[in-house]
């Protein structure tokens, strides 16, 4: 497939990834990020047939995203406990399923693996910052054996907080997917400024707005793209002044009718805009 710069896409579930990859054609988009489909779908033949209409739809899958059971987003407290790798005890298993998943990304081709690790530590003397450290090492050095790089999400923490934890990993195929909304969502700093102190480590981003919540310990409120305080045409403008050609990934975390409302209006948007 050609690559042009800033292609559109979306994310999708990975639970039936034929119909989510017939789903994205239907929408005329060109490019998904996609969950990472259960085990039953990781066999040679389902994998034949996921590649094989990938071509026939000329749909391309840009990044795959891990995800882990139990984890909960119900507010900050929760999402600290349960969203990533933060958690001692859960680490271990989720650290082999994410290795297990770049196995499968590299069968299916996806160049690039993808996770909220959860909230890093602003203290790079707590213990959990240093073993996210050398967790994330052990996960870029075997996405490195694998052909990949693997993205951070980004925005729930400081900029500066992830830059320094970048930096302190220190592996070339680290970088991240930037989501302007969550800067917002986790009130953590303006997203277009974040870009100036990531901008060499953006492999991906989403394109998702929304708004800072209004009580301490809360999420803030996602929007339909356009309509939240992201400034959708700074961040694009700011993402070509960076250098930035890859995918706009729009995420409208919502299901139904309305979903596919938005993400065609964020399409019509990024097209304008690009
Ligand atoms: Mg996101």
């Amino acid at each position: 497939m050609e690559d042009k710069p800033m292609l559109i896409g979306m994310t999708v579930g990975g639970d039936d990834p034929i119909a989510s990859l017939e789903r994205v054609k239907s929408l005329g988009i060109s490019t998904c990020q996609m969950y990472i489909p259960p085990k039953k779908w990781q066999s040679k033949e389902r994998l034949e047939l996921i590649k094989r209409v990938m071509q026939e739809k000329r749909v391309r899958i840009t990044a795959l995203v891990c995800h882990f059971e139990g984890e909960r987003y119900d507010n900050i407290a929760t999402i600290k406990r349960t969203v990533g790798l933060l958690n001692r005890a859960t680490r271990e298993k989720r650290v082999r399923k994410i290795l297990s998943s770049s196995d499968f990304a590299k069968d299916l081709t996806v160049k690039v693996l993808q996770a909220h690790i959860g909230f890093i530590p602003e203290d790079r003397e707590n213990v959990d910052y240093k073993g996210l450290v050398k967790t994330v090492q052990k996960i870029a050095d075997y996405c490195k054996r694998n052909g990949q790089s693997f993205a951070l999400e980004t925005g729930q923490e400081k900029a500066r907080t992830l830059a320094m934890f970048i930096e302190d990993v220190n592996r070339s195929n680290l970088g991240v997917n930037f989501d302007p909304a969550n800067m917002l969502l986790y009130d953590a700093g303006d997203p277009i400024e974040a870009l100036d102190v990531l901008g060499k480590y953006v492999i991906g981003v989403h394109c998702k707005d929304g708004k800072r919540p209004e009580r301490k310990g809360e999420l803030g409120k996602e929007y339909p793209l356009g309509e939240g305080d992201v400034d959708i045409r700074r961040f694009i403008d700011k993402l070509k002044e960076i250098g930035y050609t890859g995918p706009l990934t729009i995420e409208r975390e919502i299901a139904g009718e309305k979903q596919v409302k938005d993400i065609l209006k964020a399409k019509e948007l990024l097209e304008r805009l690009r």
